[in-house]
């Protein structure tokens, strides 16, 4: 496996600690993305410059390469069929990406397979979805999201009576049942090009109250024994059933009514696992590596308890990026810094992150606050 060239799709805070984690097996990752303000610039060991969404890029970047991958699923998968068809392994294959690029397309695969999740009604666009709420057959509350391209909380709408209304999105959309969520949970999955499969333990994460995004991330979770095993057994099962080679992170709604519901799946590391670089044995930027290129899969047991938090650009500047405090967040005994050195911040872009390894989940939770609120990342100018 050291002589394969590995190229990804994306060059992100994502495809960054990839390429940390890479170099410590020897290996190098080459990147495709769009400019040199990107994460993964100053550390992969080939940049090339283009867009991933674009078919001549992708096809042409993929083409001397052994192994393709992506920290990203809104690639030009034509292009990757195209680069399988002439015999490249890729992994995550573009069949699977297809499907969980078009989160109506992810909906229907859980539905067919029957895999718990909240019912869901897909729309044309959004005028389509409109007659239906005046024909009575779609009803308050609701939550909108648009199929293709949504991150981060964008491309959803929390729909809960008329007066909502003008947030819906215009695009290709479905509308799901509001789930009435007691935890947000997630699990990562390792499915190796050998068919072996490893689980990291059930996490939480706590959403940012507008921003949609995770703020905190708490593992391990503490949530029933008997509920985390209920979801690692759907996450596993999704795994085998979708037969993706690589990542995959399975979020999950634990409801009010004690039921496991899976809300979306990146096939990725994600942010529910920044901690494992940290927290765990091998962190899932490892375990991608290792699952994409037929190595043994790690142990992906927690060596205690940890707390991430996700550092966002301040809410009202935008502008080259500018960092205070620093130093008193370096004095904290047990906090692992990430800054991904993004050029440019802007209202609530994800930054860095830290994470906090501590012997109890409550001394992680305050230091893991202190960091959240000395550490400040914002622009030179003024958001409007
Ligand atoms: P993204 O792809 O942007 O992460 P998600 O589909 O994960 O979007 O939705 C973002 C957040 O919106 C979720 O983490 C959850 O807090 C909320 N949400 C999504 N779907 C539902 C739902 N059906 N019911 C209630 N809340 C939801």
């Amino acid at each position: 496996m050291h002589h394969k060239k590995i190229g990804i799709l994306g060059g992100g805070q994502l495809g960054k600690m990839l390429c940390q984690d890479a170099s410590k097996l020897g290996l190098s990752l080459h990147i495709l993305e769009k400019d040199n303000s990107f994460p993964a610039y100053s550390i992969c060991s080939q940049f090339t410059f283009g867009d991933f969404k674009n078919y001549d890029d992708v096809y042409n970047f993929g083409k001397d390469k052994d192994v393709i991958t992506v920290e990203i699923e809104a690639v030009n998968t034509k292009a990757l069929h195209d680069l399988q068809t002439a015999g490249k392994e890729v992994y995550p294959q573009p069949e699977v990406l297809d499907i969980i690029k078009d989160k109506g397309l992810q909906k229907q695969f859980y539905a067919d397979h029957n895999f718990p999740t909240s019912d869901f009604h897909l729309y044309k666009d959004v005028d389509d979805l409109k007659s239906n709420i005046k024909n009575g057959k779609l009803k308050y509350p609701f939550v909108q999201k648009s199929r293709t391209d949504g991150y981060d909380g964008q491309g959803v709408a929390v729909i809960k009576n008329e007066t909502d209304l003008p947030k819906l999105i215009d695009a290709p959309c479905l509308s799901e049942d509001l789930v009435d969520i007691e935890k947000e949970i997630s699990v990562i999955v390792a499915r190796s090009t050998t068919g072996e499969l490893k689980a990291f333990p059930v996490v939480e994460m706590e959403f940012h109250p507008t921003a949609n995004l995770v703020e905190y991330l708490f593992a391990p979770s503490n949530i029933p024994t008997a509920k985390q095993k209920e979801a690692l057994d759907i996450a596993i099962s999704l795994t085998e059933k979708l037969g993706i080679v690589g990542l995959l992170a399975v979020e999950l709604f634990l409801t009010k009514d004690g039921e496991i519901l899976i809300n979306e799946v990146a096939p990725r590391p994600h942010n529910s696992g920044h901690q494992t670089i940290e927290g765990n044995i091998t962190s899932q930027y490892e375990q991608h590596i290792r699952a994409i290129t037929g190595m043994p899969l790690g142990d992906t047991a927690a060596t205690g308890a940890s707390v991430m938090v996700n550092l966002l650009g301040e809410v009202d500047s935008i502008g080259p990026t500018e960092y205070h405090n620093i130093k008193d967040c370096l004095k904290v005994s047990g906090a692992h810094l990430h800054l991904y050195g993004k050029a440019m911040s802007k209202p609530y872009r994800k930054m860095g992150h830290a994470t906090i390894v501590a012997e109890t989940l409550e001394e992680a939770v305050k230091k893991a606050t202190y960091i959240k609120n000395t550490l400040s990342i914002k622009g030179d100018g003024k958001a409007s």
